[in-house]
């Protein structure tokens, strides 16, 4: 008997997905056949829907994805701490995969910037294995992936944004050294800023101020350890400055960090910093952020600038253990606030895009 499994296929930008099935075939080699548990729609699956940035179609969407094991292939034993994989565990896995010799991997310790890797919700369905996203009953785990399995403690809300999310904070929070004592400003509080807020405070923030200009956003960053919030909607950028430097006694922040996509805020959160800060970029993944900063600035202040994107493996690592070891401490379970049918992608995309939605999740 054949196996089939269903996917909602992204056939080209705003069009409506079409429910199609699939052959499941065995698992090879190096592979794990996953059945999906849950998917959550991540604001590059609404870029790439919309059009604002390449993506092969007709394919899968959605690389946020937990799952159980429906079939180990031959090779994999282990996932990537050392502990035994059997079929039915619920597992995560690396947002990128690349298999072979990589210069930058093997040089300079950054893995997930090897030329040539690979994201999963970012291939043609047509092609072996079909199942590479998250939206859709199985996905195929290839050859290059980090596999960690899930707690059991963690419900399957807190779990699927582990692989994007959160292991990404991981990511920008290191960078950003952030430490003991520490004022530290998030500039954008989407999911990524929620997190960040969290991971800054975990880290031993004093005092993490939170930035944007939606009401609701800024009320639920204080659940996740914002102690200040500024509404921008409201303020000139000269007044934003100015009311953390207010803040952050006794000369601007130790940290800045930037997870909201607009270039703009850039010289802003390089006044905020005090001499010898530091500001971390995360969220201008898309091309053309253009923006005038005084590079001035950066000389007499001293100032360490950095861009992130995508993490290293032990993010992923540090990101499961950050959100089991602090769920009791900041609401992880309400950031995924919806649920949706594979049926009902349509809607969840428009849910999601529209921003109604904190995180919405697919069951399929
Ligand atoms: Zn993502």
């Amino acid at each position: 008997m054949i196996r089939t499994g269903k996917a909602a296929i992204y056939e080209a930008p705003n069009t409506p997905f079409i429910i199609k099935e699939y052959p499941v075939r065995p698992a090879r080699a190096g592979e794990v056949l996953v059945r999906i548990s849950m998917s959550t729609i991540c604001r590059s699956d609404i870029h790439s829907y919309e059009g604002k940035r390449p993506n092969p179609c007709p394919g899968i969407l959605g690389h946020e994805i937990i799952g159980t094991i429906a079939e180990l292939g031959e090779d994999i034993e282990k996932d990537m701490r050392g502990d035994p994989l059997k079929v039915g565990d619920r597992i995560t896995w690396s947002e990128y995969f690349y298999d072979g010799d990589c210069y930058y991997g093997e040089i300079h310790d950054m893995p997930q910037k090897c030329h040539g890797v690979r994201k999963y919700g970012h291939d043609l369905v047509a092609d072996d294995p079909h199942f590479l996203g998250g939206f859709a009953e199985y996905c195929y785990i290839l050859p290059g992936t980090w596999i960690l399995k899930l707690p059991d403690e963690l419900s399957d809300e807190e779990a699927t944004p582990i692989n994007c999310g959160v292991a990404t904070m991981a990511s920008v929070t290191e960078a950003a050294e952030i430490g003991m004592g520490d004022t530290v400003v998030v500039q954008g509080l989407g999911l990524l800023g929620l997190y960040g807020c969290a991971m800054a405070k975990a880290r031993g923030a004093r005092l993490v101020i939170g930035v944007d200009s939606v009401a609701d956003r800024l009320e639920i960053s204080k659940k996740f350890g914002a102690d200040d919030v500024l509404d921008i909607s409201r303020m000139d950028p000269a007044h934003v400055v100015s009311s953390v430097r207010e803040l952050c006694k006794p000369d601007g922040a130790d940290a800045v960090i930037e997870v909201c996509g607009v270039p703009e805020v850039i010289p802003q959160g390089l006044q905020m910093l005090r001499i010898g800060g530091r500001y971390v970029l995360g969220g201008l993944v898309s091309p053309n952020a253009n923006v005038t900063i005084d590079a001035n600035m950066l000389v007499k202040k001293w100032i360490t600038m950095r861009g992130i994107h995508n993490y290293h493996p032990r993010h992923l690592i540090q990101a499961v253990d950050f959100v089991l070891t602090n769920r009791k401490r900041f609401p992880f379970k309400d950031i995924v606030d919806s649920k949706f049918a594979l049926e009902d992608l349509d809607l969840a995309f428009k849910k999601a895009s529209e921003r109604s939605v904190l995180r919405a999740a697919i069951v399929p």
